[in-house]
């Protein structure tokens, strides 16, 4: 179901400077409308965030997809995401072969994103909770993905990524943010890359904003 409009996605997604094929891959094989709500399921294969219910938004695929390739995930990879949300984005980390650990901390969304996972045999880790503390029992992981927008990168987080990690996290106010892509090269030292014009819900937690 809805093979050509996946295939169509993938195609815009890459003429926008999207190259990585692992990325495109797997935006051409996780059924997206399967984590929209029904009535927004015409409007699955757009490049648009949609709206989730609970205040929250399944990211915009350029979105992911920019965050993906940024992340630079191997099969077998270990890798955080802090902001379940839909499970869209935990799902294509999944495809790609990473072991996914993902924490919401909103629970009704978690409990209906665990429900999907189990229904879709989907072997993801979720868990909620505050994710600007990160997951200590499963670190340190190859990758950290922030999919909400953060005053600072958290710094249970940086210590929690492995040596030649990727820590992919939007930063700026409750509004607006660039994307700051760290790579950590040594026990405290980190190289960034950053890339402006992304807009995020804020990351609300110890680490993040206060709610
Ligand atoms: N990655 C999601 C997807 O694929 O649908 C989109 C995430 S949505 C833009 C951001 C999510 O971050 C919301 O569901 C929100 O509840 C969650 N969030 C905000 N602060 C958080 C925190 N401290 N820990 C975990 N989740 C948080």
């Amino acid at each position: 179901m809805y093979e050509k409009e996946r295939f169509d996605l993938a195609e815009s997604l890459y003429k926008k400077g999207i190259t990585d094929k692992a990325t495109l891959k797997a935006i051409i094989k996780v059924e997206r409308h399967l984590f929209v709500k029904q009535g927004l399921l015409n409007h699955a294969y757009k490049d648009s965030a949609l709206y989730l219910g609970h205040g929250q938004t399944i990211s915009q695929p350029y979105t992911v997809a920019f965050m993906t390739e940024k992340l630079n995930v191997k099969s077998g990879d270990p890798v955080l995401e802090i902001g379940t949300g839909s499970g869209y984005q935990a799902a294509i980390l999944h495809e790609m072969g990473a072991r996914v650990y993902t924490i919401e901390r909103n629970f009704e969304l978690y409990q209906e994103v665990s429900k999907l996972f189990q229904n879709m045999r989907l072997h993801i880790y979720p868990r909620c909770g505050d994710g600007t503390i990160g997951w200590n029992e499963f670190a340190p992981y190859a990758g950290i993905i922030v999919t909400a927008g953060s005053p600072s990168v958290p710094p249970s987080l940086k210590s929690q990524l492995a040596i030649g990690g990727r820590l992919v996290i939007p930063i700026g106010n409750m509004k607006e943010q660039e994307l700051y892509i760290l790579t950590k090269t040594g026990e405290d030292t980190f190289e960034t890359e950053i890339a402006p014009n992304f807009q995020f819900v804020p990351l609300i937690g110890k680490e993040g904003w206060k709610s």
